[in-house]
């Protein structure tokens, strides 16, 4: 059974996220989406709060998993028995950050075998942060995350 667990901070999950995550769950065993708690005052939501959303945008597939974790990415990768760690590649400075991460983590855990999924052309400039920007200008954001997650925009006072 492959196991392939895909991190980020997903503050909060966007299309873009689910898009990535929806079209690896079609390759691998089981997907679990690792939401990294980090106490960060640039973070918009909770820990649990995060969890909730990502859980309830993919709970419609089955070998999704949503889990948070402290620490070091690849320690929670071997914890959870994962052999390979899922990423999206938008523009090109995503693939200079993911080239060194993978170096690094290479040296601290071989096994993991990074996959790189390249961004759908429509979520392509599509980022939490960068989404929140237009949510709290008045912007529509409809098309880029799920009813939920756009009424929690809403409920947090990001967007109006
Ligand atoms: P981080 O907190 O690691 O900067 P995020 O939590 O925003 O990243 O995203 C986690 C992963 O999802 C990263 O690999 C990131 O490149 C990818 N990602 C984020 N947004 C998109 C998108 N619109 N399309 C494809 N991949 C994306």
């Amino acid at each position: 059974m492959t196991i392939a667990l895909y991190p980020g901070s997903f503050d909060p999950i966007t299309n873009g996220h689910i898009d990535i995550a929806t079209r690896a769950s079609r390759l691998f065993d089981k997907i679990v989406i690792g939401i990294f708690s980090t106490p960060d005052k640039r973070i918009t939501f909770s820990i649990e709060e995060r969890v909730d959303l990502a859980t309830r945008a993919v709970a419609h597939i089955a070998n999704i998993e949503v889990k948070s974790y402290t620490g070091i990415t690849v320690d929670f990768a071997r914890q959870i028995k994962a052999q390979v760690m899922v990423r999206g590649l938008r523009m090109s400075a995503d693939y200079e950050r993911e080239f060194e991460m993978a170096m690094l983590n290479r040296k601290l855990y071989p096994e993991l075998e990074l996959v790189c999924f390249m961004a759908s052309q429509e979520y392509q400039f599509l980022s939490s942060s960068l989404m929140k920007e237009v949510a709290s200008l008045g912007g529509d954001i409809n098309s880029l995350v799920p009813k939920h997650v756009a009424e929690a925009l809403k409920n947090k006072g990001v967007s109006k």
